[in-house]
């Protein structure tokens, strides 16, 4: 897989890079001669100027005292040499057709100074070539050379010199053609360098500015980083595109910059591959890449380039190491299907096949062209690529959890209203529960001071009889007394039944046992019962009914509801002379309303307009009377009182002294009178 891979890339890089205008040719030069009578530069192309040149080791001759009868070396160009000095020399014969074009020829990168003679006038010069180390200036920029036309033969000659770094003469072809294809061809290499330059620096601008906005993603800040130290090197090496801009900038300084950015830039990757897989990387070989950086960084920056360019190979091997190295992390994270591996992968293998040939070609085994820049940019984008697609990953990521944050906050907020009405609810009934505790309370309390009071009068009557027997002062047998104390204590038994009875009702303990009673036959009953006690009293009973009557319902407890009745009739009964009259009636008037009022009246001795607000009250008694009779506690009506409001009903009472009383009660009826009728 990873053989077709780089099978695939080799395939399409070769495609990409060559042209038609750059063709390799077969006319090395033999024995110094380039003889390029059968080359057309209009059909052919661009001639290299490789083969056999005349070489003068250490010795810069004059252009002119040179002839074919010196002695002479031959030397393979391109190639490399040390440190030293020497002249080169070629002779260039063209076709006859070509005689009249104009041509040009395009001078490389020759390390590390040069001095160009054609036919024996200077052309053009590069640093400054000297026979010694201090003579010497060295500069590098490639250049385009314009021949002089009609020439059928051509004299070149070089001086070239280097004390300054590893790499000594002429270690780059020489390029030769018409003066409009090397235009072509070196505005083509400018105009890449140009592209990747900007989209790299750009690249590397965004990156890091991303880091900046969002602190966490150091992946961005270390991915940035490298590309912009991948800018300065395409910047220094290739077209010298940072001499173009900045002729006067020092050798030593562009040739620094051109090994810092490898060997800082080989960390800063490691780097951010370790920030995509984090779990897959050793820490030692990343601490170890941070070292050799900032330590091969720091000797750079501190020596000659004429001692550090010699560790260029090593250099190179480690950078090779790293890449294996991170190879196998991609591979590897690919294996463990983290995202973004295997585009990582792929890209990497690119750039890794890009590498070695470039390797290679510096190392002057192949020749060719830089492939590594076009790897690197492919790499490059393909990273910037994932990180994009990691970053709108968590875009996304972060608009679903805003939209399941909003949606949560709405039904937090339905929840919270929820929530808050079910406290309130439960507050209310707490508080109601707080009243029924307090109300209990109150009448147990109540209901203990009221049993002591009430029942304290008849018990010590009962203890003075019982006392006065004992002492003799009354016969134990005297039939008045005896029934006196019973009449006491039925009295008493009377109260504690009552006080029972309203503290029960008070408290809410009483459960009513209603049911569904048709409301006029239960009364007409009611008033049929008490019909004999009333007369027995000589009083006239009457029962009337006012409004129109219908079959109305009630919800009620029976038992309860006569205790009301009965007590409104026994007081009507109570409080009105002989020979009045007592009336139970049934009043419809307020069926509209769901109401129905059962009143007792009597034209007895009524009530003052003072006593009246207090006929409810418990132990309210009329102090008229003498109260010596076994009802008139005054409980009976504060208990009429409380059976009612049971029923969710309303008593009361009009009365005028001296002419007599109405009490009632209203009570709601379950059936409208509409609805009898509709
Ligand atoms: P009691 O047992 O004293 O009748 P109630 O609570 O039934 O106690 O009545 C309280 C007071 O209301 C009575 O003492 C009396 O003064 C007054 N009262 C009740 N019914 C009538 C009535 N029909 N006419 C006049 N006064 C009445």
């Amino acid at each position: 897989m990873l053989r077709n891979c780089t099978f695939l890339y080799m395939l399409a890089l070769f495609l990409f890079i060559s042209t038609p205008v750059f063709s390799e040719s077969s006319t090395d030069a033999v024995k110094a001669v380039a003889d390029l009578r059968n080359w057309s530069f209009e059909q052919d192309g661009i001639v290299e100027l490789n083969g056999e040149w005349e070489f003068y080791w250490e010795r810069l001759l004059d252009p002119n005292s040179l002839s074919d009868s010196l002695p002479k070396d031959y030397i393979q160009v391109p190639s490399v040499w040390n440190e030293g000095f020497a002249t080169y020399r070629l002779i260039i014969k063209f076709s006859e057709e070509d005689l009249t074009k104009p041509k040009s020829l395009y001078m490389p990168s020759i390390a590390s100074a040069y001095r160009l003679w054609i036919n024996g006038e200077l052309y053009h010069s590069s640093g400054t070539v000297g026979s010694i180390s201090g003579d010497m200036r060295p500069y590098n920029l490639p250049t385009m050379v314009p021949l002089d036309n009609g020439e059928e033969q051509v004299e070149v000659v070089l001086h070239v010199s280097n004390f300054a770094q590893r790499k000594g003469g002429i270690w780059k072809p020489i390029l030769l053609g018409q003066t409009k294809d090397i235009l072509k061809i070196r505005d083509r290499k400018l105009a890449a360098e140009i592209f990747l330059v900007g989209a790299l620096f750009l690249m590397g601008l965004y990156h890091i500015s991303l880091f900046f906005i969002r602190n966490s993603a150091k992946s961005a800040l270390f991915f940035g980083l490298f590309c912009l130290s991948i800018t300065i090197r395409i910047l220094v090496s290739g077209e010298s595109l940072w001499n173009q801009w900045f002729p006067d900038w020092p050798w030593e300084w562009a040739v620094k910059m051109e090994y810092l950015s490898l060997v800082w830039g080989v960390p800063l990757f490691v780097y951010y591959v370790f920030e995509l897989f984090p779990e897959t990387m050793a820490n030692r070989f990343r601490l170890g890449t941070l070292i050799w950086g900032i330590g091969f960084g720091l000797f750079i920056l501190m020596t000659p380039a004429r001692i550090y360019t010699h560790w260029m190979l090593f250099i190179q091997f480690c950078i090779i190491l790293n890449f294996l190295y991170i190879v196998y992390i991609f591979i590897l994270s690919a294996i463990r299907r983290k995202p973004g591996s295997v585009i990582n992968l792929l890209a990497i293998t690119f750039f890794f096949v890009t590498v070695i040939h470039d390797t290679l070609y510096y190392n002057l085994i192949i020749g060719g062209d830089d492939w590594a820049p076009l790897g690197l940019f492919m790499f490059l984008f393909a990273q910037s690529l994932i990180l994009l697609r990691s970053f709108s990953a968590s875009f996304d990521k972060v608009e679903s959890l805003s939209e399941e944050l909003m949606i949560l906050n709405q039904t937090l907020e339905a929840k919270v209203q929820a929530r808050t009405k079910a406290l309130e609810q439960s507050n209310a009934h707490l508080e109601l529960a707080n009243e029924e505790l307090i109300r209990l309370h109150r009448s147990r309390q109540n209901l203990l001071s009221n049993i002591s009071h009430d029942l304290r009068t008849p018990l010590s009557a009962i203890q003075g009889y019982a006392k006065a027997m004992m002492d003799g002062v009354i016969k134990s047998d005297d039939k008045q007394y005896s029934s006196m104390i019973y009449s006491k204590t039925l009295y008493m038994n009377r109260i504690f039944e009552d006080l029972l009875d309203l503290a029960k009702l008070e408290s809410g303990s009483v459960k009513l046992e209603e049911e569904k009673v048709e409301i006029q036959e239960f009364i007409r009953d009611l008033y049929h019962k008490y019909e004999f006690d009333m007369v027995e009293n000589e009083l006239y009973p009457d029962f009337t009914i006012t409004g129109t009557s219908f079959p109305a319902h009630v919800e009620l407890d029976k038992t309860r509801m006569e205790q009301v009745f009965s007590n409104f009739i026994f007081n009507a009964i109570k409080y009105t002379p002989k020979g009045g009259s007592i009336k139970v009636s049934l009043d419809y008037s307020e069926a509209e309303n769901n109401r129905i009022r059962v009143s007792v009246s009597d034209n007895g001795i009524g009530i003052s307009s003072e006593a009246l607000p207090y006929v409810f009250d418990r132990y309210y008694r009329d102090r008229r009377e003498s109260m010596d009779s076994i009802s008139g506690l005054g409980l009976g009506l504060a208990i009429a009182k409380e059976i009612v409001e049971y029923h969710h009903g309303e008593i009361g009472v009009w009365s005028s002294l001296h002419q007599g009383s109405i009490f009632y009660f209203v009570l709601p009826i379950l059936d409208r009178k509409e609805d009898q009728h509709g």
